[in-house]
C-alpha cells in the first residue's frame, strides 16, 4: 500500500489500514520535510505563537508505517503499478492520492517577498514575525483563511484591511442575507473591510487598488481560495474534473484500478444531495479514509456519503456549519443575527438540509443528527431558539 501527501487524509488512511487489520507493508510518501501535522491550528494558535506545533499524535514507527518526508511524487504510471517520486521510482498493489489541496495565488504578485499564502507550517512560521512586529496587513479574501488571519492579526495589534471582490464576506459559500451580519464583526473587531474592491498592485510598502486607492501594508497575505494539487497527474490518464479534482466514484476509487484518493484533492458523487461533492474542509480527511481501507481490504462498507461538516472561528465567534445546501433552500433563522449566538436551518421540502450555527454547538450536533435522518421538520419550532430542534 502506497499512500501519497502526509496531511490529514493521507496519514488517517495508513492509520484506517492497520486499525483495519492490514499487515503487509504500509508506505506514506509526503512533500513536506516536516512531522505530518494538522492544519487548522495554522490560522489560529500556531499564528499567534500560543502553540508550537500541531504534529498528528501518531507513532508511524510502532504501526510499521514506512513514512518517507520531504519527498514529491512526480506522476503515477497506472499500467505499470509505480509511481514517479524525487527519489525515483515506487511499485505499488494499490496506491493512495491525498495531495490535498494548494491555496490560489494572487495573480501578478509571483514570489514578491511580503505575499504570503496560508496553507502549510512553512508559511504560517514566515507570518508569525509579521504579527509579531504589528505591520500593517492586506488580507486579500474574506472567506474562512482570511477571517481567521484577520482575527489573529487584530489579536496581535496588526492594524488590518481585508479586500473583497464581492459584496460581502464568504460570498462563495453564503448566501448574502446570512453573510450580511457578518459584515459587522469586521467593524467590530477594528478591521477594516473593502468589498466590491479589486487588488491592482502589490507595490513596495503599499497595495494599489483597481479604483486608485492605496493601502499601506508591510505584508499582504492572500486567502483567495485552494484547488486540489494534483497538477502531478497530468498524463497519468487518471480522470480528473474541472477544478483539477480527481474524479472518485462512491468508494473513492478513482478512474485507474487501484489506485484511490480521499480529502481535499477529490471529489465523489452524493447521493444525498444528488450531486459530486468537492469537500475542503477537515471532517472529509478524517472521515473518508475509513471508506478507503475497509474497500481496499474488501470488506463490506456503505458508499461514500457524508453529511459535510466544518466550523471556523473568527472575530471571537465559533462558528459551525453542516449539510449542503442550494439557493433554492428555505431559510429559517433561530435567533437575532445582531446577538452574539444565532442559527439559521436551511429547509428542502419540510427537510432539513443544513444548517449554520454561531455560538450554539447544541444546534450544531442536534441538527447534524436530523440531517442525516433525513427528518421533516417542525419549521414553527425551528423558530424558537428556546426550542431543542426537532421534527414535525
Ligand atoms: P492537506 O492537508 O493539504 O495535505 C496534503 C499533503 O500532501 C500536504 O502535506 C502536501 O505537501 C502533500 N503533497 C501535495 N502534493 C504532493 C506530491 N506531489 N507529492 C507528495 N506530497 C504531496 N477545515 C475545517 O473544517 N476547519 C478549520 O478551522 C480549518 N482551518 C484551516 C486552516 C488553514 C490555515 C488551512 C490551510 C486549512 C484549514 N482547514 C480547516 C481545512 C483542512 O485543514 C483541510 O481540509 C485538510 O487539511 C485536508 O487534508 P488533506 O490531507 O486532504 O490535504
Amino acid at each position: 500500500m502506497v499512500v501519497v501527501g502526509a496531511g490529514m487524509a493521507g496519514v488517517q488512511t495508513a492509520v484506517a489500514l492497520r486499525e483495519q487489520g492490514f499487515t503487509g507493508p504500509v508506505t506514506l510518501i509526503g512533500a513536506e520535510p516536516h512531522q505530518p501535522y494538522d492544519r487548522p491550528p495554522l490560522s489560529k494558535a500556531i499564528l499567534l505563537g500560543t502553540a508550537d506545533g500541531s504534529a498528528f499524535d501518531v507513532d508511524f514507527a510502532s504501526l510499521d508505517i514506512d513514512l518517507r518526508l520531504g519527498c514529491e511524487a512526480l506522476g503515477v504510471r497506472p499500467a505499470e503499478h509505480e509511481l514517479d517520486t524525487a527519489a525515483g521510482p515506487v511499485p505499488y498493489d494499490v496506491l493512495v492520492l491525498a495531495t490535498g489541496a494548494e491555496p490560489v495565488r494572487l495573480p501578478g504578485t509571483g514570489q514578491a517577498p511580503d505575499v504570503h499564502l496560508l496553507r502549510t507550517l512553512d508559511d504560517a512560521e514566515r507570518l508569525r514575525p509579521v504579527l509579531a512586529a504589528q505591520h500593517d496587513v492586506v488580507v486579500v479574501g474574506a472567506g474562512w483563511i482570511g477571517a481567521e488571519f484577520a482575527t489573529a492579526a487584530r489579536e496581535a495589534g496588526c492594524a488590518v484591511t481585508v479586500v473583497e471582490a464581492a459584496d460581502r464576506p464568504l460570498a462563495g459559500a453564503l448566501p448574502a442575507e446570512v453573510a450580511a451580519p457578518m459584515t459587522a464583526w469586521y467593524a467590530d473587531a477594528g478591521v477594516t473591510l473593502r468589498t466590491g474592491a479589486r487588488v491592482a498592485a502589490v507595490e513596495p510598502g503599499a497595495v494599489v487598488l483597481d479604483d486608485g486607492a492605496r493601502l499601506p501594508s508591510g505584508a499582504v497575505v492572500v486567502g483567495i481560495g485552494a484547488h486540489p494539487a494534483t497538477g502531478w497527474l497530468t498524463g497519468s490518464g487518471i480522470a480528473l474534473g474541472p477544478h483539477g479534482d480527481v474524479l472518485a466514484d462512491d468508494r473513492l476509487r478513482t478512474s485507474a484500478a487501484d489506485v484511490y484518493a480521499v480529502g481535499d484533492c477529490t471529489s465523489f458523487p452524493s447521493a444525498r444531495y444528488t450531486e459530486r461533492l468537492l469537500v475542503h474542509h477537515w471532517d472529509n480527511a478524517l472521515q473518508g479514509p475509513r471508506t478507503v481501507a475497509a474497500d481496499i481490504l474488501g470488506e463490506e462498507a456503505a458508499p461514500y456519503d457524508p453529511v459535510p461538516y466544518f466550523w471556523s472561528e473568527q472575530f471571537g465567534r465559533f462558528v459551525q456549519y453542516v449539510g449542503h445546501h442550494a439557493a433554492a433552500d428555505r431559510t429559517v433563522w433561530r435567533g437575532d443575527p445582531a446577538d452574539p449566538a444565532w442559527t439559521v436551518c436551511w429547509l428542502r421540502e419540510g427537510r432539513l438540509v443544513a444548517l449554520l450555527a454561531v455560538g450554539r454547538p447544541r444546534d450544531l450536533a442536534q441538527g447534524r443528527r436530523l440531517i442525516e435522518a433525513g427528518r421533516v421538520m417542525d419549521a414553527e419550532a425551528l423558530r424558537d431558539p428556546a426550542l431543542p430542534l426537532k421534527q414535525a
